[in-house]
């Protein structure tokens, strides 16, 4: 504790040198009688010097405020209870108020909304791929990992790609969808699903999403449907499947081409076909946070021999398949390497297991959010089988900010959901229709979802948070 402290008295220059002599960062301050007057941190030194003061004036100057602080007779609940995001160091004073030792945040304490299930052949595929020395973008990997996905989502090609945003662009630049092209969207979805869209030069069309399924709704692409639509891409939001029979049928029926966005629904199904198995092209999404990851990475399924050479060629820039060198197309380089493409191999494998871990964990959230009138677990439908990305669910509106306000400050990882695209400045004049879309992100959020999750304090979290906020008010 003693190398922790600074008298106000001492120069700036001294306190620096108490900051150096410790990786923490910060330094209490006290007064001539050893009383602490406050905290001071590598970020107040780094402002009061850029504000123009000087590394020869006092401590005193920096007008340092009294912070939080604790008993060091306080038990140790009282005292955790006064951390949050922002107060992550409380000194403990003795009877005289000099401090005499601190308690500090613990990263491990906290708890991430996702984190990738690495438990198998991951560490080993990535090994014997470095042994290998293939560790860019050839390799026995990317050619397994291709057939192993494609089989598991029941399609004939794979072609892997760098990320989930490059294989939506891969997937409408092989379709020919481009300039003067409209492309219907849903309002509620990650911004890649625009962005790809915008940079393949074609127009994004925002529709509304459905109330209940929080997925592209079928009556507003009906609606939206131009003589410039040439593809809808359906999002399989938050693990749940669109309603793929009747944005089929529309497809069908107007001649438009279906690319679905797969990036948050690996496994899903609709009447017990898998998403991704509907349109002429599916992407699907390995980051970090999805299903099932690669770290970064993505992929395009399709049944059409023509569309995999198609994407081949484009995203290994442009080169012809057949004659090394010589390009007759404008490509890209949206390659997965070799090592990317070892870790999905060992998830391929485990895709079963974690899919069931992910179910397991959804229903103990929805046990816990059964007692909870505030909170409503999503929707589930006979004919669609969701899976469980981040789980999700909807709360009373005006104190949604509060309830992830006090899990954040209990280091509980949660999210609001995505905001409506139509919200956005850069995309608002694509809007079509958006008003589920915004009551839905206003009410959703997501919880963290992984095997270090502790439904204990989660539920602990609630139920004080119901308490007071909806009997005492
Ligand atoms: C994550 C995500 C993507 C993009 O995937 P990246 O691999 O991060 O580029 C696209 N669409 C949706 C709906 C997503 O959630």
């Amino acid at each position: 504790m003693k190398n922790k402290l600074c008298k106000e008295s001492k120069t700036i220059r001294e306190l620096l040198l108490v900051l150096n002599h410790q990786p923490s960062g910060f330094a209490f301050i006290v007064d001539a009688k050893k009383k602490l007057k406050g905290i001071v941190t590598d970020g107040d030194i780094r402002r009061f010097l850029l504000d123009g003061y000087g590394i020869s004036q006092v401590v005193s100057d920096l007008n340092v405020k009294m912070c939080t602080y604790a008993s060091e007779k306080e038990d140790s609940t009282s005292v955790l209870k006064k951390m949050n995001n922002k107060i992550r160091v409380i000194p403990l004073v003795n009877d005289d108020f000099e401090p005499v030792d601190y308690v500090q945040y613990d990263e491990r304490q906290h708890i991430p909304v996702a984190m990738p299930s690495l438990e198998g052949n991951e560490l080993k595929y990535v090994t014997d791929a470095v042994l290998s020395t293939w560790i860019s973008s050839s390799g026995s990997y990317i050619n397994d990992f291709e057939k192993n996905f494609s089989n598991f989502i029941d399609m004939d090609y794979g072609v892997s790609t760098s990320n989930g945003t490059v294989a939506l662009h891969l997937a409408l630049l092989a379709l020919g969808v481009g300039e003067g092209d409209e492309v219907i969207i849903p309002d509620l979805t990650f911004a890649a699903t625009i962005n790809a869209v915008l940079h393949a030069n074609a127009i994004p069309v925002i529709v509304d999403v459905e109330k209940d399924s929080w997925c592209i709704d079928p009556d507003e692409i009906q609606k939206a449907i131009s003589p410039r639509t040439k593809a809808i891409i359906p999002v399989h939001l938050y693990g749940q499947a669109c309603d793929m029979s009747r944005i089929m049928s529309l497809a069908q029926e107007h001649k438009l081409f279906v690319v679905e966005d797969c990036a948050e629904a690996h496994g899903a199904m609709f009447e017990n076909q898998k998403v991704g198995s509907f349109g002429e092209i599916s992407c699907f999404s390995f980051f970090g946070n999805k299903i099932i990851t690669t770290g970064e990475g993505g992929m395009c399924l399709t049944n059409s021999k023509d569309l995999d050479n198609k994407m081949r060629q484009l995203r290994d820039h442009g080169m012809s398949l057949s004659k090394r060198y010589w390009h007759d197309v404008v490509g890209y380089n949206y390659r997965m390497t070799n090592i990317q493409a070892a870790i999905g191999c060992a998830q391929v494998e485990r895709i079963d297991t974690i899919l069931q871990k992910r179910f397991e964990i959804e229903e103990k959230y929805k046990n816990i959010f059964e007692k909870f009138t505030f909170i409503e677990s999503q929707v589930t439908f006979e004919n669609r089988s969701k899976v469980a990305w981040l789980v999700s669910a909807t709360v009373d509106e005006k104190n949604k900010e509060k309830l992830i306000e006090e899990f954040q400050n209990h280091q509980v990882d949660v999210r609001r959901f995505f905001y409506p695209l139509s919200e956005m400045p850069i995309y608002e004049k694509y809007l079509f229709s958006n008003e589920n879309s915004k009551y839905l992100s206003k009410k959703g959020m997501n919880f963290p979802t992984h095997k270090m999750v502790d439904f204990e304090l989660i539920e602990t979290l609630l139920e004080k948070f119901s308490q007071e906020y909806f009997v005492n008010n």
